[in-house]
């Protein structure tokens, strides 16, 4: 067999997956696609109750309680993973769409928290269990990581934010034999992504995707799959995708 068609000795029956954010969208269906795959997963994320109904989805899905902006609460799910062989460090949204002459520093403080912080958290603490296992950490970015735009603030920042960590992680990480990877989506089309920036306005929500063929939850978890499956000597730096029809932050196309 080609060397190149050998199934990755990262990936597969027994190996552990934790995915954060795992309760709604992409983390939920990453945690599906993994546990399909063969990987026992961890799905982690504050409501309890979305976590249970896709464990009853998954045999291979443990639901874990998380808050990632709570070092108690990271330190709880740490101490149930004594090795990870993959982090989907998954967790995060916006929360607003202010111009920066108006933003709220306390909103920009939040989004940063989340999206950032909680990343540094889970990943220290997870450290141990990841180095154990010579793992794999995969981290959910976004073309917000790269593109700006009018009223991005916040989350421009924080995903600009999160794609320098994972520059520096990968340098930080290399003699340890763990890979470090970003999948950064453009537009997709998950259920609370944009009702949790615009506050439960459901028609302003669904006027952000209106006459685009977004990305789905599952487009994105096919390629957090795929890094997660490369052979272990390989290290994707960072997947990219968008809709055909976003090619860049201006430039939309709309069919109605
Ligand atoms: P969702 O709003 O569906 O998912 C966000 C997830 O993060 C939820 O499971 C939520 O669960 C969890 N979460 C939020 N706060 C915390 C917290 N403090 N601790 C633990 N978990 C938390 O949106 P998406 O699936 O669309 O987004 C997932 C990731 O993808 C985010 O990082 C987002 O920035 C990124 N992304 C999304 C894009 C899009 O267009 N939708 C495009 C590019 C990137 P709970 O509330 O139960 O804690």
């Amino acid at each position: 067999m080609s060397p190149h068609l050998r199934p990755s000795p990262s990936s597969g029956p027994g190996r552990t997956a934790v995915v954060t954010g795992a309760s709604s969208g992409i983390g939920a269906a990453t945690a599906l696609r993994l546990a399909a795959d063969g990987w026992e997963v961890v799905a982690a994320a504050r409501r309890q109750d979305r976590l249970e109904a896709l464990s009853a989805q998954a045999p291979g899905v443990r639901a874990v309680v998380l808050d990632v902006t709570d070092p108690a609460s990271v330190s709880a799910l740490a101490a149930q993973v004594p090795t990870c062989d993959l982090l989907v460090a998954n967790a995060g949204g916006a929360f607003d769409l202010s111009p920066l002459a108006e933003a709220d520093a306390e909103t920009w403080a939040r989004t940063y928290d989340v999206n950032v912080l909680g990343i540094v958290r889970t990943l220290q603490a997870l450290l141990p269990a990841l180095t154990a296992a010579r793992g794999q950490v995969v981290l959910t970015g976004s073309t917000a990581g790269r593109w700006i735009y009018e009223g991005g603030g916040g989350y421009v920042a924080a995903k600009h934010a999160v794609a320098a960590l994972r520059e520096t992680l990968r340098l930080e990480l290399v003699e340890s034999g763990i890979r470090v990877s970003e999948v950064a989506p453009g537009m997709v089309a998950t259920e609370e992504f944009s009702l949790t920036r615009f506050a439960g306005d459901a028609d302003r929500a669904a006027s952000v995707y209106s006459g685009v063929e977004a990305l789905t939850a599952e487009d994105v978890a096919d390629a957090i799959a795929w890094v997660a499956s490369r052979p272990a000597h390989v290290n994707i730096d960072v997947v990219q995708l968008t809709p055909q029809q976003q090619a860049g932050v201006g430039k939309v196309v709309r069919r109605t």
